[in-house]
């Protein structure tokens, strides 16, 4: 059989520890036998991070904008027993949030469903897509005591240095606390061109919620700068996909989400994010089937899995023995990837390669073979955990 060409190559992050160890066996077992795989490599591994004093982080973002489609492997972010138990010159920032700053992206994440393992809500029959602004908010917050017979006052000076005040609270009889946030229309409006952009790319309807009718100033900010983006951007391009954007209250939104069978893109302002991305996450599941995809607004995507280099599973690796950790996020960001790039050069083999894959460890899973993360959590009568590597073996024969 003739190898899957590639014409444009992928920009590839390499990682750290178990999912490192995946990596390789996954383009071993999975790509490399059916792909003529094509890649610029960028190994993001914290000693190589160590090494370039991060360079290669940024260098490798700088790839992602040039060629369009990166893939990414789980990196440790270092705190203060990395920077011991790898000697680092420094306390190296997060990878992702570097890459992120780069692109200018949102993030993205979608479970992935399969028979045996169900959603807590059970009418939730397709993924619900959760994308998170990265930016500002409580996130970036200026906060302090203030007290009692104190006053806190908004000051906005502006260019010419004229001063406009806001009394935010005289605490007269009682002291209490205060908090600035800000955000910036040019973010805001960053994170709503990825949405809609990511809407399009998937056919999937997008909601937007915000507080705007109790925040008339900042969080109505949100939603006139949505609007107007669909408006001027993208309403016509929606209209012929035949899919919407749907803004309402937040508290509208949850209730929804709960309510509804999936299937659609729920963006939410930072703190929205945070909190319920983790609910979603728990509710279908599994962190392990969690993929995640970062876009720019110029229609660049970084494809990853959700879950870290689970540390754990490596040290038991190291010492020689078996473990059972789950690859599926990780190759769906593979197959993410190769879609993508597919679509973009005209490559439909390639595009269908990601799909029999896909369907492969979908299929490995419902015929009840699978890792012990997903053993405990399956309905199935006829389950079977295998080793890391076996279930990459079980996903092949299936291919
Ligand atoms: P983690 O790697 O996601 O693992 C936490 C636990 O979740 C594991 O110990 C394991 O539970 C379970 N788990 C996660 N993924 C799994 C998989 N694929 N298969 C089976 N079980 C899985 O999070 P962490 O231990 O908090 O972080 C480890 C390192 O990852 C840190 O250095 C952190 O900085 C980094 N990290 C990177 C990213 C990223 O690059 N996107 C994201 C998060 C964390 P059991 O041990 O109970 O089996
Ligand atoms: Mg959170």
């Amino acid at each position: 059989m003739d190898k899957i060409r590639m014409t444009t190559p992928l920009v590839e992050m390499d990682g750290d520890e178990m999912t490192r160890v995946i990596w390789q066996w996954i383009k071993e077992i999975l790509i490399e036998p059916y792909v003529d795989l094509k890649t610029e490599y960028y190994d993001l591994g914290l000693e190589r991070r160590n090494e370039t004093d991060d360079r290669v982080t940024v260098e490798s973002a700088e790839a992602a904008l040039k060629y369009g489609v990166a893939v990414k492997c789980a990196t440790i972010t270092p705190n203060a027993a990395r920077v011991k138990e790898y000697n680092l010159k420094e306390m190296w920032k997060s990878p992702n949030g570097t890459i992120r700053a780069i692109m200018d992206g949102t993030v993205f994440r979608a479970p992935i469903l399969v028979k045996g393992i169900e959603p807590y809500i059970p009418t939730w029959k397709a993924p619900i897509t959760i994308a998170r602004h990265a930016y500002g908010d409580v996130y970036k917050n200026t906060e302090a005591k203030v007290p009692a017979g104190g006053r806190a006052e908004l000051v906005i000076t502006d260019a010419e240095g004229n001063e406009t005040r806001q009394l935010i609270h005289d605490f007269k009889d009682s002291p209490g606390i205060v908090q600035g946030i800000h955000n910036l229309d040019a973010s805001i409006k960053s994170f709503a061109r990825c949405a809609f952009r990511y809407a399009l790319d998937t056919k999937q309807t997008l909601w937007f919620a915000s507080k705007d009718t109790i925040s008339k100033t900042y969080d109505h900010r949100f939603k006139d700068i949505w609007a107007e983006i669909y408006e001027n951007e993208f309403k016509t391009q929606f209209e012929e996909a035949g899919i919407e954007y749907f803004y309402t209250l937040i508290d509208d939104a949850v209730a929804r989400v709960v309510r509804s069978e999936g299937g659609f893109i729920w963006a939410c302002k930072n703190y929205d994010g945070d909190v319920m991305s983790d609910m979603l996450a728990t509710a279908f599941g599994s962190l392990a089937m969690m993929t995640s995809v970062l876009v720019s607004p110029t229609g660049a995507y970084e494809y990853e899995a959700a879950h870290g280099t689970v540390q754990r599973h490596y040290y038991k690796h190291l010492k020689g023995e078996e473990t059972s950790t789950n690859s599926v996020a990780t190759i769906y960001a593979w197959t993410g990837a190769f879609r993508k790039r597919g679509e973009l050069d005209g490559l439909p083999e390639l595009c269908a390669f990601a799909d029999r894959l896909e369907r492969a460890c979908v299929k490995t899973i419902e015929d009840g073979v699978m890792t012990g993360d997903l053993y405990l959590l399956s309905k199935l009568e006829n389950k079977r955990k295998v080793s890391t590597r076996t279930f990459l073996e079980e996903i092949r024969a299936r291919m």
